[in-house]
């Protein structure tokens, strides 16, 4: 059994409101939304974060995973307003789950620099 808990949302182990998925990927609402909409998408694979993603395979996974981010944000009608995608890395970045994400935020306006 993982110990990574997105890795056991991947797998079906731990409940999450799923909003999509593919062979590649996973999208499901945050736990604790800082937006209207705050969906995050995951790859099937284990990688700890964008730092792992030097590879052939890494950039695929990280392609992916964009691609769904948007085709997400389309679904959930974001895509005339606009929206953002986050990947936190490492404690600076504040990144709290050591497995590859991206945010999707939207619903409100956003403002920057981020905090
Ligand atoms: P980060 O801080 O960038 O690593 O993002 C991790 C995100 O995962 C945070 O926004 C958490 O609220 C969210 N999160 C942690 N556990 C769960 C869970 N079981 N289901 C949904 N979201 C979660």
């Amino acid at each position: 059994m993982s110990e990574c808990i997105f890795c056991r949302i991947a797998s079906g182990e731990i409940p999450a409101k799923l909003v999509a998925q593919t062979a590649d990927a996973v999208a499901f609402h945050d736990l604790n939304p800082q937006a209207p909409t705050h969906v995050l998408v995951i790859p099937r694979t284990h990688l700890p974060n964008a730092a792992a993603t030097d590879s052939e395979e890494g950039e695929r996974i990280a392609g992916r995973l964009v691609r769904l981010a948007a085709q997400v944000a389309e679904q959930l009608g974001l895509g005339a307003k606009g929206y953002r995608l986050v990947m936190n890395v490492g404690p600076d970045g504040g990144q709290s789950v050591a497995h590859l994400h991206v945010h999707l935020l939207g619903g409100r306006r956003m403002t920057w620099p981020p905090g």
